[in-house]
C-alpha cells in the first residue's frame, strides 16, 4: 500500500505521544520524519487508523478532535488550564454499563468519562501566587 510509510509514521507519534494529540500536532510530528505529507492524509490515515482499532479517537463534547494511542477502556481528566490531557484508570468496570442498559434499554458497548479541572503543575504555578 502507498501509505504504509505514511501510517506507520502516524501510527508512532500516536501512541508515543502521551499528550492525546490533536490531528494538526500529529501532523507537526509527522512532517519532521515525512516532509512532503499533507494534512489531508495525517486525517484520512488518522480515520483509517482508527477505524481499525489502532488508535483511538476522543470525540467528548468540547473537545478537539484528539487521537489516543492507548486502545483501552480508560477516562481522561483535561486540566482547564493548561489543556493538557491525562489518562485516568477505568474504575467503575462494566458494572455501571449494566446500569445504563438496565436504565435505558440499550446496548452500552463502552463509556467513557472526562473529568475536568486543574492539574498539579497548573495547581503549583497558582499556588504560589
Ligand atoms: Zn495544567
Ligand atoms: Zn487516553
Amino acid at each position: 500500500m502507498r501509505t504504509t510509510r505514511q501510517r506507520e509514521a502516524i501510527l508512532r507519534v500516536v501512541r508515543s505521544a502521551d499528550s492525546h494529540p490533536t490531528a494538526d500536532a500529529v501532523y507537526d510530528a509527522v512532517r519532521k520524519e515525512i516532509p512532503g505529507i499533507s494534512l489531508g492524509t495525517v486525517y484520512r490515515n488518522l480515520k483509517l487508523l482508527a477505524e481499525a482499532g489502532e488508535v483511538m479517537a476522543m470525540e467528548n463534547a468540547g473537545c478537539s478532535s484528539r487521537f489516543d494511542g492507548c486502545t483501552e477502556v480508560h477516562h481522561h481528566f483535561r486540566c482547564e488550564v493548561c489543556g493538557r490531557v491525562f489518562d485516568v484508570a477505568d474504575m467503575l468496570g462494566s458494572d455501571i454499563d449494566r446500569v445504563v442498559e438496565a436504565q435505558t434499554g440499550f446496548e452500552v458497548r463502552g463509556h467513557c468519562l472526562e473529568f475536568r479541572g486543574v492539574c498539579a503543575s497548573c495547581g503549583e504555578v497558582s499556588g504560589r501566587e
